[in-house]
């Protein structure tokens, strides 16, 4: 084995390059698929960071599959083989803390299987689902089921993450509440095992590897094909952002709104349901917000917070979709909902856009970013999921106390789901508790401020597990046993069982260290 070198440019920056002596098995040079390996400094280096721009770590080669059967090909090689060569299947590389990273091992480059190919995303309508190919993005999704006035039910706010990647995490946003994440919206996957066996799992097949896949980090499997369901999808919506002045308010009408067992009406009615921190001008035009507020709106947010003498508000986001025939009975319903809550009278603002416009609305904002050079940053972001019965300590000790003025530098997201729309078989962990909110902590970094971003991020885990919060890491990360035994819970032993069977020489995703940590 090569000894890896790790270089500390700074305290942060641990880089981790490898002996270029190092060599891969040449029986690899010599199989079929030998040509769509690359270990040219471009390719390598292409793939040796994520969006978090935290780390980097350079693999010997990266493959360039054309089809589920190279990826196969190259998994049975390796099961085969003497030493077993490390892979890890990359999406569109947008985890933040080196997940899709292979050190001494190869990347597989998932987006090169749907290249100069139309045929990796079927839309049946008669049957109101779409097979999409792992590697697809969301986006494409998106237009696919658009052109039959269809959606999928459970997007994430952004769309230009792959399949194979948010599926392997979970797949949140404002609709998780009503129909689960993503990974409750799937019906059937084709996945390659850590052995290379190609297998067709769903709930009534191979059942057991459908839910460890499901949420399972790239630790079992990698899916070539997801069978996700299709609904009708409104032309339109109506997208209304409400603001509040404290913690309470803001989430006891949040609760009621995902309470879809006291409000019926409302589970059909409501088609999201988000929530935000605001701190200041920077933020109310932040990537996230981009072209909401207009100007005048901005000045009465900031004047409302200055009254108040506040260093934060928030906003509670909600979206109707509709088509036009029915748009006034809609604004009339959305009228009565408004007036049941307790926002700042006045504070509403509403915009009508199309049901595309709205999904891909991340996009705008990331578009600007990437014309002032702004995206490719680092982005110490911290994803949680805290117990309902604890938001309120959480609101207190982290968002105004360990993080302070520095929420400014990135979107704060605060928003509750049901757990019961989560499905306790697969591998995603969740609190135990009947509501749980998703905080995104989304900040980026100059790297001036890096640092103490990454500690206060440690402090924010510290005070949690001091004060008694069961939280859980949504997209976790841990270095150590410990750290995962104690994020899987009782269901650590069922996932070690699993990955001795789906993956037993641990060649699957090793960034995240899983398997070493029980060897
Ligand atoms: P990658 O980062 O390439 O891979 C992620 C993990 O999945 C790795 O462990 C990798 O090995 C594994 N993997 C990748 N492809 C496959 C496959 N085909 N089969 C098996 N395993 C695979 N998440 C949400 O839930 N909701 C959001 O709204 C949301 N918004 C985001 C916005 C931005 C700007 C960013 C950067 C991230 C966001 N995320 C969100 C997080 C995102 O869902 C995860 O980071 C996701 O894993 C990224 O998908 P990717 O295609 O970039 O995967």
């Amino acid at each position: 084995m090569p000894r890896p070198i790790t270089i500390s440019f700074t305290s942060l920056f641990i880089t981790t390059l490898f002996i270029s002596t190092f060599s891969l098995p040449q029986e690899l040079f010599a199989l079929d698929f030998s040509s769509k390996l690359r270990t040219d400094k471009q390719s390598l280096m292409s793939v040796a960071s994520d969006f978090g721009n935290l780390t980097e770590s350079i693999p010997a080669t990266v493959f360039y599959p054309s089809s589920p059967h190279d990826i196969a090909a190259v998994i049975s090689f390796s099961y085969t083989n003497s030493a077993p060569l490390f892979i890890s299947p990359r999406g569109h590389g947008h985890s933040i803390n080196g997940q899709t990273s292979c050190p001494d091992g190869m990347v597989i480059h998932m987006e090169s299987l749907g290249q100069d190919r139309t045929d990796r995303i079927n839309v049946s309508v008669a049957n109101r689902y779409v097979d999409v190919g792992g590697e697809q993005l969301w986006i494409d999704v998106l237009n696919a089921a658009r052109r039959h006035g269809l959606g999928v039910n459970s997007w994430t706010d952004y769309l230009y993450l792959t399949v194979g990647g948010t599926l392997s995490v979970g797949g949140i946003s404002g609709q998780t509440f009503q129909h689960g994440p993503q990974i409750s919206n799937v019906l059937e996957l084709d996945v390659i095992t850590g052995t290379g066996e190609q297998v067709t799992c769903s709930k009534t097949r191979n059942r057991d590897l459908f839910n460890a896949v499901l949420g399972g980090l790239g630790q079992f499997g990698i899916i070539t094909r997801a069978r996700i369901p299709l609904s009708p999808a409104p032309e339109k919506v109506k997208w209304v952002r409400l603001m509040y002045t404290d913690i309470v308010t803001f989430t006891r009408d949040q609760e009621r709104l995902i309470s879809v067992d006291e409000n019926e009406w409302l589970s059909g009615f409501l088609n999201y349901l988000e929530g935000s921190l605001l701190l200041e001008q920077g933020l109310i035009d932040s990537w996230r917000s981009s072209s909401f507020f207009s100007k005048n709106d901005t000045e009465r947010i900031v004047q409302l917070t200055a009254k108040h003498r506040l260093t934060a508000l928030y906003y509670l986001e909600v979206v109707v979709g509709y088509d036009e025939d029915i748009a006034t009975e809609v604004d009339q319903e959305l009228d009565l909902l408004l007036d049941d809550l307790s926002f700042v009278p006045g504070f509403a603002f509403a915009q009508e856009v199309t049901y595309v416009e709205f999904l891909d609305r991340v996009h705008d904002g990331e578009v600007k970013l990437q014309e002032a050079g702004q995206w490719q940053v680092p982005h110490p972001w911290l994803n949680l999921f805290v117990p309902k019965s604890r938001i309120l300590d959480f609101d207190a000790g982290v968002l105004k106390g360990i993080l302070g003025k520095d929420k400014a530098m990135g979107p704060i997201l605060i928003y509750p789901m049901n757990k019961n729309k989560w499905d306790s078989e697969m591998s995603a962990m969740i609190p135990d508790e009947e509501v749980f909110y998703a905080i995104g902590i989304l900040r980026s970094a100059t790297r001036d401020k890096l640092e103490k971003m990454v500690d206060q991020n440690k402090k924010i885990l510290e005070f949690c597990t001091i004060e008694g919060i069961a939280f859980k890491q949504y997209m976790p990360h841990y270095r150590t046993k410990e750290g995962w035994m104690k994020h899987f819970g009782s269901k650590w032993d069922k996932f070690v069982e699993l990955k001795m069977k789906y993956d037993p020489k641990g060649i699957l995703a090793p960034g995240l260290k899983i398997y070493t940590s029980l060897l």
